[in-house]
């Protein structure tokens, strides 16, 4: 541990659209806020393609140039971005206590306020030929590897807006592109479904599942079930996308603060408030429900507002 502690007003860990939304009114609010971006800067939209529904582009914009964009709006206003991993806190269940966080293991901070905007992360199936092949043709990203399969065949699993749009997505990138859907229709909205359909080469079968990825170092192909017949069949690909939902990053907030059967965490009524005095939560880490990056910032900028009012009643 450093012999230094800093003592800092207000904490926001993960740097999604949350976060960055609420360093900006934290900062504008005098908080002084400190971010820990987490692993993956720039959170979940840093690895989706065009971001076409987020108000104020008319033309769409770029995952990553938005959250570019974001960040920089934040540290104009004072915010100190620093690239790091809490790895463990000690939050203080008094109303004006002091929260403790470890950073990398190593980093302690002092905070009056935490707003935790963690975000949430890509499932897997779990498939034990899956786990293996992660990085060897399994991905659950196009946008980040997409590329190493131009010209190739690939499978996409799911069915939501995830899956349509790395299809999509794969489709123009790749020869051609199978989804496998598991019930006999689409979740995705209909605007990405008749995208997909759209697409010459893309090819949706309804019913399938994935039984095994084949393939001892590198994926070789896929075997894929009827869930109705029980017929299988393999489909020779090099890659596979999985792209079936995602996990709110809270395991180290485990036995901590309140969170819901599934991880997400909970908060009080139409606040960013958890059960514990000067803990907020916002975007996707406490909102399985609507999940998407407008409503994330939404309730990133509802957080800074809770603990600046929080801070202010302490004085
Ligand atoms: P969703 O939870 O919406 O969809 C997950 C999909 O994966 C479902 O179709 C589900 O199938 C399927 N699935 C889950 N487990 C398995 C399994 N074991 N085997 C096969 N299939 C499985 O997640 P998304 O990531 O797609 O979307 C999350 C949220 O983000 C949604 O609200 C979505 O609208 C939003 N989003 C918006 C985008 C945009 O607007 N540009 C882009 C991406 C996401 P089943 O239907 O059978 O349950």
């Amino acid at each position: 541990m450093s012999e230094n502690i800093e003592r800092i007003k207000c904490l926001i860990i993960g740097s999604g659209p949350a976060g960055y939304t609420a360093a900006i009114y934290a900062s504008r609010a005098d908080l002084k806020p400190v971010m820990y971006t987490g692993m993956q800067m720039g959170g979940q939209l840093t690895t989706t393609t065009e971001v076409d529904n987020f108000p104020g582009y008319p033309k769409g914009t770029d995952g990553t140039a938005m959250m570019e964009d974001l960040k920089s709006q934040a540290e104009r206003f004072g915010t100190e971005v620093r690239f790091g991993l809490v790895t463990e806190v000690d939050f203080s269940k008094e109303v004006g206590g002091v929260h403790k966080v470890t950073v990398d293991g190593s980093t302690l901070i002092e905070a009056e306020s935490v707003i935790i905007s963690t975000g949430a992360t890509a499932k897997y199936l779990g498939l034990e030929s899956e786990q293996r092949l992660i990085g060897g043709g399994v991905s659950a990203c196009a946008t980040c590897d997409g590329f190493f399969y131009k010209g190739q065949d690939v499978v996409v699993i799911g069915a939501g807006d995830t899956a349509a749009e790395e299809a999509t997505y794969l489709s123009n990138i790749c020869n051609k592109v199978t989804m496998l859907v598991r019930k006999d229709y689409m979740r995705a909205s209909k605007a990405m479904q008749h995208r997909v359909e759209k697409t010459a080469n893309i090819e949706v079968k309804y019913n399938t599942e994935l039984d095994e990825v084949l393939g001892d170092n590198v994926v070789e192909g896929v075997r894929a079930v009827n869930n109705q017949t029980g017929e299988k069949e393999v489909i020779d690909v090099t890659g596979l996308f999985v792209a079936i939902g995602h996990k709110p990053n809270t395991d180290i907030f485990k036995n901590v603060l309140e969170m819901d059967e599934t991880g997400y965490l909970i908060t009080k009524g139409k606040s960013t408030k958890t059960n514990l005095p000067g803990v907020f939560a916002a975007g996707d880490v406490q909102d399985k429900e609507y999940r998407q990056a407008v409503t994330a910032a939404g309730t990133g900028c509802m957080a800074a507002l809770d603990a600046e009012r929080y801070l202010g009643a302490l004085i």
